[in-house]
């Protein structure tokens, strides 16, 4: 737990990224999965229908459609949460110009609406659509879904290329978009410096980032530092993949290095 060395780490840093999960959300109000009180955690049933999301709009794409039309999303409504300290942290890191960019695994917008402007949303928004042929993302206001669906003509067609557009979301067993996927290992193999925040870093690809960014470094022979602020350990601790750990809650202990980073490094 060696939180005095993060906000040296991060001032002597040159291209610094942030890399976070449904950790840094809860104290927002999201349940994560994976945790004491996350979805999965408490209704595992949850999980493997989850796991069917995908399926399901490959086979019945009207189908998908009319079930997410029917019923309230997993996470809830989104659009009545709000960013937390940590996500302000980190945009605040970004706007002092150490954080270069977050790689989010998380779908609720939190982080660009706390005022971060260099996001890939890794697995999607929640607030957004996507065709799944050419990777077009859509505001969902550009269709009239209800009239869609009263008309019988789901799923929403892209305006581009014709192809069926599902939510932006990846779901399980979905390719993570090409566009996204290919931005985030360029990001992850020029750090020399992550911070990886409330990830159980169990979701793969994701969970590689860490990996890569750490071989791509020591096969240039650079150094990069990897430091978790988490809950509790993780494989990426226990694998001794992060440098170290920081233990406790990101809403509290992000605003906090941040604080010390502008007081001692600006
Ligand atoms: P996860 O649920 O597998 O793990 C969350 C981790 O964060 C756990 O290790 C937990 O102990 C820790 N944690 C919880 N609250 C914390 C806090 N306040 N401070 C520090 N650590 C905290 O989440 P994951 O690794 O992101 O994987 C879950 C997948 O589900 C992701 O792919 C993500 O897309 C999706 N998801 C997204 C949201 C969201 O958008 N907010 C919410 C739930 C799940």
């Amino acid at each position: 737990m060696d939180f005095l060395l993060s906000h040296q780490d991060l001032i002597a840093s040159k291209y610094a990224i942030a890399s976070t999960g449904a950790g840094i959300s809860t104290e927002s109000g999201i349940p994560d999965f994976r945790g004491p009180a996350g979805i999965w955690t408490k209704d595992p049933g949850a999980e493997k229908r989850a796991y069917q999301s995908y399926e399901k709009f490959r086979k019945n794409p009207k189908e998908y459609w009319k079930e997410r039309l029917s019923g309230p999303s997993l996470l809830g409504d989104l659009s009545k949460v709000m960013p937390n300290p940590g996500h302000y942290a980190l945009a605040e890191l970004e706007r002092i110009g150490i954080l270069k960019w977050i790689i989010t695994q998380n779908v609720d917008n939190l982080h660009q609406r706390g005022g971060s402007q260099k996001v890939l949303d890794y697995h999607g928004n929640a607030f957004k659509l996507r065709c799944v042929s050419c990777h077009t993302r859509y505001d969902p206001n550009t269709f009239d879904l209800e009239r869609l669906n009263r008309e019988d003509q789901l799923p929403p067609l892209c305006q581009k290329c014709q192809g069926a557009i599902k939510s932006d979301v990846v779901h399980f067993n979905e390719p993570i978009p090409s566009d996204v996927a290919e931005r985030s290992l360029e990001e992850a193999a020029q750090c020399d410096l992550m911070l990886i925040c409330g990830t159980s870093a169990v979701v793969y690809p994701f969970a590689n980032l860490p990996r890569v960014a750490k071989r791509r470094q020591l096969e240039k022979g650079m150094g990069i530092i990897l430091i978790e602020i988490n809950a509790e350990p993780t494989p990426l601790t226990e694998q001794k993949i992060s440098d170290y750990l920081i233990q406790g809650k990101t809403g509290q202990v992000l605003p906090q290095i941040v604080e010390k980073v502008k007081r001692i490094g600006t």
